[in-house]
């Protein structure tokens, strides 16, 4: 059971893999507070992946609280081929071909082969390409037929299947691969509650991919990798958060194509305008990144960490950590104890609230914004929000507050949906309540509040919800409640 002290409102999504995929550790992670897992689908098959969801939907349950999935595809990321001895070692100076013709297991210390076969068209004499996130680059010397010959300007380890991208973005790869196609349908048929979409150029990227989803008959939200240096222009990103749930910064492949040390002030204005657009935010990629090996994260890794909570963040994302590192669960506690500290200073100017130049778009949001303001002005400790389709809970999340806000749904895809919000607490409840069953509501939410004792019988809570009850209808009621009228004499 959570206590008021251990609340955190920053959210952790956990990469699973096979450092995670005993019962015993995924039953830690959840113990230890991960809100969402992430399925990466550029490794393991279709089964491992329902198998996770179902070991981790049965953690969940055994500990009493929502853990949210999102299926993470692999989308066009160009990878090199495999070599017969495994890797070859590149010395700067010497040349190297990226050769599409050849066999994708074929590579030797000379040429390698590449998955996607019309890099050859999209790259020029002169392009910088990078390759295994930057560690390695090499210049773009001549194109001969299916071939790249390139000049190693930054040598090391080149190893199977590692990625390739331009300096500079612009390949053409589609975002949306048949691979990626085939798995959308195995998330909707797993019953993710996110599907994140790799390398969108704008928000077309993200309709299509929508289609897919809905096609499938799935509810599942949407988030878009920003990790294109096409998908950072204004236009682009501004039709990317219009057209999706969320949206990752993706710091490992949006650092290659921008240059690393343009991401961080890109992650602030992403974030900042994310808030002008009601738009969730996951902050991803190496966040501590040395506790693949260490069991404590660097200084500069807890200040990564604290930074994007304080530019208000609605997650942080832990990828190799979780996935194929030594220290998962010690991962996600120095996560969580890292946003807690942060959490106390007060968030910085960007995130307070939304720009007020930006009206609300409907009764839900401004009731949303209404209860936020009853919270600043009067010793309220919680907010009860009952909500079918989750939005009065995302509207309100959008907001600067110390109070937690329970989301109260009787639909397990919306509890899902808003396991992702910064400060929301997901509660299944029935959904049975007619026109006259207020009280009973009321009485129902106190319950779930009282139980995770963030509030207590002398507290005062905000209500909102849609009458009458029972219909499906949106939010358009706000009650200041006080326990002592719920458990009083009546
Ligand atoms: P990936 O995405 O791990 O799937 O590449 C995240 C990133 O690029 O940062
Ligand atoms: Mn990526």
């Amino acid at each position: 059971m959570r206590t008021m002290s251990e609340f955190r409102r920053t959210k952790i999504v956990a990469t699973l893999g096979p450092a995670s995929e005993s019962l015993e550790i995924l039953d830690q992670l959840v113990a230890s507070g991960v809100n969402v897992v992430r399925l990466n689908f550029s490794h393991g098959t279709a089964d491992e992946h329902r198998q996770r969801a179902e070991k981790i939907r049965a953690a969940a349950a055994k500990h009493k609280v929502c853990v949210g999935i999102l299926a993470d595809m692999q989308g066009p990321k160009i990878r090199c081929g495999k070599f017969k001895q495994g890797k070859t070692v590149l010395e700067p100076g010497q040349s190297f071909i990226l050769d599409a013709s050849l066999d994708l297991d074929a590579g030797d210390d000379e040429r390698v082969g590449l998955t996607y076969k019309e890099l050859v068209k999209d790259v020029t004499t002169g392009d910088r390409l990078l390759l295994n996130d930057g560690l390695i680059v090499m210049d773009v010397t001549e194109i001969r037929g299916p071939e790249i010959h390139c000049k190693v300007i930054l040598g090391g380890e080149l190893s199977n299947n590692k990625g390739v991208n331009r300096a500079g973005g612009g390949l053409s790869a589609d975002a949306l691969t048949e691979k990626d196609k085939e798995d959308i349908k195995t998330a909707c048929a797993i019953g993710v509650d996110y599907i994140a979409i790799s390398f969108p150029c704008d928000g077309n990227d993200m309709n299509h991919a929508r289609s897919l989803v809905e096609a499938e008959g799935s509810r599942a939200g949407l988030v878009a990798k920003v990790e294109r240096a096409e998908a950072v222009l204004d236009d682009n990103l501004k039709s990317i958060m219009e057209s999706s749930d969320a949206v990752m910064v993706a710091r490992g492949d949006l650092g290659v194509e921008i240059g690393d040390a343009a991401v961080p002030p890109m992650q602030k204005k992403i974030l900042r305008m994310a808030s002008k657009y009601n738009c969730p935010v996951i902050v991803a990629t190496q966040m501590m990144e040395s506790m693949v090996n260490n069991p404590i994260p660097t200084r500069a890794e807890v200040n990564d960490v604290a930074n994007a909570v304080l530019d208000g963040t609605d997650a942080i994302m832990l990828s190799g950590e979780t996935a194929a590192g030594n220290y998962p669960v010690e991962a996600v506690e120095a996560m969580h104890r890292t946003c807690i500290e942060a959490e106390k200073q007060p968030v910085m100017p960007s995130a307070t609230t939304r720009d007020p130049r930006y009206p609300p778009h409907s009764g839900d949001e401004c009731i949303a914004r209404l209860a936020m303001e009853v919270t600043h002005t009067m010793p309220i400790k919680a907010i009860a929000a009952f909500t079918q389709s989750g939005n009065t809970a995302l509207y309100m999340s959008r907001h600067l507050s110390r109070v937690p806000i329970y989301a109260l749904t009787p639909l397990g895809t919306t509890a899902g949906r808003v396991t992702l919000y910064r400060n929301v607490i997901p509660k299944p409840i029935r959904g049975d309540y007619g026109p006259k069953d207020a009280q009973r509501a009321t009485r129902d939410a106190f319950s779930v509040m009282l139980y995770d004792e963030l509030v207590t019988e002398n507290d005062q809570v905000v209500m909102t919800f849609g009458t009458p009850m029972g219909t499906a209808g949106s939010t358009n009621t706000l009650k200041i409640v006080h326990a002592d009228s719920v458990f009083g004499d009546n």
